[in-house]
């Protein structure tokens, strides 16, 4: 049995790097990762201009009780004149600065009478002026390769009038799931059977990553169905998931019919809870993960082990979300001989501590865990952890994205 960690590591190295960039329209890039670093083309602000609706002057032609003439007035998008010595021109937010001036005065501390500006108190010379290039030096890099874009890096780029980008392309993910057992939510069930939850669960957790779920497909429990299943699977997807069948038992052929299809078999167990049996192969060169088939494994193993993997497949520059700590409200102690990851909510208090409560169950079936937990606390191998510790904390706001 491998531990967590070094298996994690493992399934992380194992995603092949992405496909060749594509180019796509920046209306269209919220959600991709950059390809190439951006860098700045321009100066921002491209010219000095005013911070504030006022006035602009030379700070020097400032006195007390003087009338400064108003030279001009500058609106948004206009091209200023050169302001001449001892006078000062109106201009709004925005608004460039005329040559010669320095310096903005606000209107609240401004009177304007017959053509003349009257100042109420001497300013400080410079004051609310937005120099040139002072929030973006063109050369500098604006974005770093492996960025994902969002609404932040968007504008950034928008502000650049960089109008196409390079991204690396979808993630295509096909997800298969197995057992006999199982029907399609909207289909009609017998008592024996259950309604399959991790086929639609994968496919949500896929479109959160910025992954395409580009097919589901389910196999019952035979070598045949699940052989065809996993070739169409790997013939149109980058990455497939297959969940169930991978443990032990006599029904569970992921395993054996991985091997038929020439899958390299690179793991097999790992010392987590939930999730032990987890498998991972390549089948021509494309990664195949095999996800226990309890829906609260399947959701762990994908958050901690399946993203970082997924992350680099899509070219991001950080596999690893940030791992937290927080202290644990247990009613009881725990010990085990897996690492375990226990399903909490996440509180923190005044003095910036924060509290891990844990589900009252803890088994790998119970789906009602899931949409009440914030994230995963957790606990080491072999250790008593007692209310009161810090344990580590996985927040699946960032371990889901
Ligand atoms: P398995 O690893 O195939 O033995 O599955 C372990 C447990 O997870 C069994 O109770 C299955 O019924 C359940 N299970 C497997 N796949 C799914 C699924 N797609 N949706 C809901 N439960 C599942
Ligand atoms: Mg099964």
């Amino acid at each position: 049995m491998l531990d967590f960690d070094s298996a994690q590591k493992k399934l992380a190295e194992a995603g092949p790097a992405p496909a060749a960039p594509q180019t796509v329209a920046l209306m269209q890039a919220n959600g991709r990762v950059l390809a190439r670093a951006a860098t700045a083309v321009l100066d921002a602000p491209p010219a000095d201009n005013s911070a504030m609706d006022g006035y602009a002057l030379r700070a020097a032609d400032y006195a007390e009780g003087r009338g400064l003439p108003v030279h001009q007035r500058v609106y948004a998008g206009e091209a200023p004149q050169p302001l001449p010595p001892g006078q000062a021109a109106r201009l709004f937010t925005g608004s460039l600065m005329p040559p010669g001036a320095d310096t903005v005065v606000m209107q609240e501390d401004c009177t304007e009478t017959d053509g003349e500006v009257f100042i109420a108190r001497p300013p400080r010379p410079g004051q609310h002026v937005r120099r040139r290039g002072e929030d973006i030096a063109r050369g500098a890099t604006l974005l770093p390769a492996g960025t994902v874009l969002g609404p932040a890096q968007i504008a950034a780029l928008a502000s650049q009038g960089m109008a196409t980008l390079a991204v690396y392309p979808r993630v295509r993910v096909g997800i298969l799931t197995t057992g006999d057992e199982l029907v399609a939510a909207g289909q009609p069930r017998a008592e024996q059977q259950i309604f399959n939850s991790n086929g639609p669960m994968l496919a949500a957790l896929a479109e959160d990553m910025g992954a395409v779920p580009q097919r589901v497909l389910h196999a019952p429990d035979d070598a045949a169905s699940l052989r065809r299943a996993f070739e169409q699977l790997l013939a149109e997807c980058d990455l497939v998931l297959s969940v169930g069948g991978v443990s032990v038992g006599e029904r569970d052929l992921v395993k054996p019919t991985l091997a038929a299809l020439g899958g390299q078999l690179d793991l097999w167990k790992v010392r987590m809870k939930p999730g032990k049996p987890v498998a991972l192969a390549h089948v021509g060169g494309k990664p195949v993960v095999g996800l226990p088939g309890n829906p609260v494994s399947a959701f762990a193993v994908f958050a901690l082990m399946v993203t970082p993997m997924l992350r680099r497949m899509q070219g991001r520059a950080e596999p690893f979300p940030a791992v937290e700590r927080g202290v644990l409200l247990a009613g009881k102690p725990y010990r085990g001989d897996r690492e375990e990851f226990l399903r909490v909510r996440s509180s923190v208090n005044e003095q910036g501590v924060r509290a891990l409560t844990p589900y009252p169950q803890q088994g790998s079936g119970v789906i009602s865990s899931l949409p009440w937990a914030h994230g995963l606390a957790r606990l080491p191998a072999d250790t008593t952890v007692e209310a009161g510790d810090l344990v580590r904390y996985y927040d699946l706001k960032h371990w889901l994205r």
